[in-house]
């Protein structure tokens, strides 16, 4: 469901882009809302979620789609924990749909949905992996590398039930916005991958902003 967010960046707390192939970590307060936006369009921003407080609890992609009753996420979704409790609500979004079944790109999948050549390139979960080596002070492991939600990215599910990566249904500007329920950990990593429609090739920048 299309919904327009009334905020505007000028009165934004904290406003950053994040390039391409690059990870974006920050700790939200509660009540505070983050807005994603596709900057230049067709870009997966693929994130995880934890409670900053205690980061066994994070988000569960079986959680929320119990909760909701649907596979895609828009606006009003609601994020729930691995432990069944709210963590944000999409407010906004001007795309209209988010994936949250296909998982992240790790190098180890390259090789087997494209070729053993691309074992070497650049993949999500090296970011993460990144992330959670450069901020020991989050007490993260590769252990809580778990579900992730693919904001922007189009992948459809088939009557017989595949799953399906698609052109992008982003454009250039569009965004998501989320409240937070409870202080969150957010984790992205603005996807590099070069094999699949994903990101249309050619990985750009999104921006973040926190009000
Ligand atoms: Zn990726």
């Amino acid at each position: 469901m299309l919904q327009t967010s009334p905020r505007v960046t000028s009165d934004a707390l904290y406003r950053m882009a994040v390039p391409a192939g690059d990870y974006w970590l920050y700790r939200m307060e509660s009540g505070q809302v983050l807005r994603i936006t596709d900057l230049e369009g067709n870009q997966a921003a693929d994130t995880l979620f934890f409670n900053a407080d205690d980061t066994a609890e994070r988000y569960s992609v079986t959680d929320t789609l119990r909760g909701q009753g649907n596979l895609f996420l828009t606006t009003a979704s609601v994020l729930r924990s691995n432990e069944d409790r709210p963590m944000l609500t999409i407010v906004a979004d001007t795309c209209g749909r988010h994936d949250t079944l296909g998982g992240a790109c790790a190098t180890e999948s390259n090789t087997v949905r494209y070729d053993l050549e691309k074992r070497h390139m650049h993949a999500c979960r090296d970011s993460w992996m990144l992330a959670v080596a450069e901020h020991p002070e989050y007490g993260l492991t590769r252990r809580d590398i778990t579900h992730n939600i693919n904001f922007f990215m189009n992948v459809p599910v088939t009557e017989q039930g595949d799953l399906t990566f698609a052109d992008g249904i982003s454009a250039p500007g569009k965004y998501v916005e989320l409240e937070a329920h409870m202080n969150v950990l957010v984790l992205i990593s603005n996807c590099p991958q070069l094999n699949n429609p994903c990101n249309g090739y050619h990985p750009t920048p999104v921006e973040v902003a926190v009000w």
